[in-house]
């Protein structure tokens, strides 16, 4: 019998012109959910131009949260809306920076592996992009790529140009997606295309012509900027999508497809276009978008105050939550750094329904989450601790009771109680690259625990990326600090879950269960927080 061939992987790409931060990500993840949507198999990856070789040493202030895959890339956040709405889990193999193409030609340039050859941007560096993104896509009906930044900057001119290149060999087989953005300019009450016209025009100046674009604005423009902006760009009318603010960012996805933007892929790339299911994404976006009557006031205990960005996998997974239980979601910044000393920040602690104590490294901050896991502790408030909030929940159950001197080995490296110390081959290596404990790890939860009766199960998969753990010096301490291990690693050495014993419902976790949160498929961990609020 003879083997049909699989048919050959197509390539979506996604890049952005006029400014950055208008939505390329929101817009390759929906497009991937429309065509899921349609029985293909859909991988998405990001390319960035940055030279850094992954973005685990990227401040996320500027940059973002560090997104962890499960197989332990710490990735770009985008890599987290693209899981949210895929509702899949990517690999290392979706995120690629332009630092580890360079690594890589030049250790193959010192291996000897050019043969005497000059190399070179191009072919070398060029090729090698080619070679990551093929190998990304195998296997897949459909490939999207997302190119961060806009073209046009000097960093990325590496990926638009290999990109090019891959579509003069697979010309049938790729796509362009433009992602532009159109001002309105409030004096003349105008909408202006000129950026746009412009952006398209430096794409094609760099010799690729877009077959679809996506256009970015406030507000919605009137109809008739289609017809302008397909003179300009040759892109044909139907090719391009308003997509004007959305109320929430699940929308997108539907706005898409009702502008029969899955028509023209399916149909430029020779895709089959079985009409797509979408009733389970639309659940999703009703749930977004409902004011529900009851409002829960969560505060979040940050270093990085009002940057959404910053915290971006929590809250997604704290919204995704609430929907789950019929309430709206007030997030409450509280300043960890302020909170020792100011009066102010403290009187809102008895105003919140639950606490989050979110990741983070370094020392600013430290002494306020501390504060604040002791205030849950003392008051009976609901508490959930991600990672750092689960060490600063044992540093204050342990001054809670009578401890004064109980730390972390962040907040004091020479102190004798430190009740969180570096894992054993984590000493040496603050601020380095890649060296994390990262990605899945397994965890047994404790037969009667608040954490086993969440998750439903005894043995679970979480995600991690830490450097301390839990000191095992002071674990048979736990109970008479009121709290007890309900989770550890399955030889029993590391603390993976903590809960405190005579508590409604004060939880913490080395992991970082919100990475694996879905809109429709919310973390329980985050469930049993709001429904432990309303329970009371
Ligand atoms: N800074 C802590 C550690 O390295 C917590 C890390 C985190 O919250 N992701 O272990």
């Amino acid at each position: 019998m003879a083997l049909r061939a699989k048919p050959r992987t197509k390539f979506i790409f996604v890049t952005g012109g006029v400014l950055s931060g208008i939505g390329k990500g929101i817009t390759a993840a929906s497009i991937g959910t429309i065509l899921k949507a349609r029985g293909l198999s859909v991988n998405i990856q990001k390319c960035d131009p940055y030279l850094n070789v992954d973005a685990g040493t990227l401040n996320p202030a500027e940059h973002g949260e560090v997104f962890v895959t499960y197989d332990g890339a710490e990735a770009d956040l985008d890599l987290g809306h693209y899981e949210r709405f895929l509702d899949v889990e990517l690999t290392q193999s979706s995120s690629l920076m332009s630092g580890r193409i360079l690594q890589r030609v030049i250790s193959d340039e010192r291996a000897g592996k050019y043969l005497g050859k000059t190399v070179q941007i191009i072919p070398h560096v060029t090729d090698s992009i080619q070679q990551d993104i093929i190998e990304a896509g195998k296997g897949f009906d459909v490939h999207i790529v997302e190119i961060g930044g806009t073209v046009g900057d000097y960093e990325s001119l590496s990926f638009i140009e290999a990109i090019r290149e891959l579509s003069m060999r697979r010309s049938a087989d790729c796509l362009f997606t433009h992602v532009v953005y159109v001002p309105y300019l409030s004096t003349s009450r105008e909408f202006k295309t000129k950026p746009a016209q412009n952006a398209v025009r430096e794409l094609r100046g760099l010799g690729i012509v877009p077959d679809v674009l996506a256009v970015r604005s406030e507000e919605k423009p009137p109809h008739s900027i289609l017809a302008k902006l397909s003179l300009f760009s040759g892109v044909e009318p139907e090719a391009i999508v308003l997509l004007p603010n959305a109320r929430t960012i699940y929308e997108v996805p539907l706005t898409m497809e009702a502008a029969g933007i899955a028509e023209v892929i399916t149909s430029r790339l020779g895709l089959h276009n079985h009409r797509g299911d979408l009733a389970a994404w639309k659940r999703v976006v009703k749930s977004a978008l409902t004011n529900y009557r009851k409002t829960l006031r969560i505060g979040v205990i940050a270093k990085y105050l009002h940057n959404q960005d910053t915290y971006m996998s929590v809250f997604e997974a704290l919204r995704a939550a609430g929907w789950a239980n019929e309430v709206n979601i007030e997030i409450v910044w509280v300043n960890a750094e302020a909170l020792p000393r100011d009066k102010k920040e403290q009187a809102v602690l008895p105003t919140l329904d639950g606490v989050v104590v979110p990741g983070g490294f370094g020392q600013r901050g430290l002494e306020g989450k501390i504060l604040a896991a002791r205030y849950c502790l003392a008051n009976q408030k609901s508490y959930l601790g991600l990672c750092l909030g689960l060490q600063m929940a044992i540093v204050a159950a342990a001054r809670s009771a009578g401890i004064a001197e109980a730390t972390s080995v962040e907040l004091d490296e020479n102190s004798p109680y430190k009740v969180i110390d570096y894992m054993a081959d984590q000493k040496d290596k603050a601020n380095t690259g890649g060296t994390m404990r990262l990605g899945d790890y397994a965890c047994v939860l404790q037969r009667g625990s608040l954490a086993r009766k969440l998750y439903g199960q005894e043995k679970i998969v979480e995600r991690h990326r830490h450097r301390c753990e839990c000191s095992n010096v002071y674990r048979d301490n736990y109970e008479s600090w009121g709290i007890r291990a309900s989770g550890t690693s399955p030889d029993g050495h590391l603390v993976e879950i903590i809960e405190a014993i005579d508590h409604p419902f004060f939880i913490a976790t080395q992991a970082h269960p919100e990475f694996r949160s879905r809109p429709a498929r919310p973390h329980p961990l985050f469930i049993g927080f709001l429904r432990a609020i309303l329970a009371k």
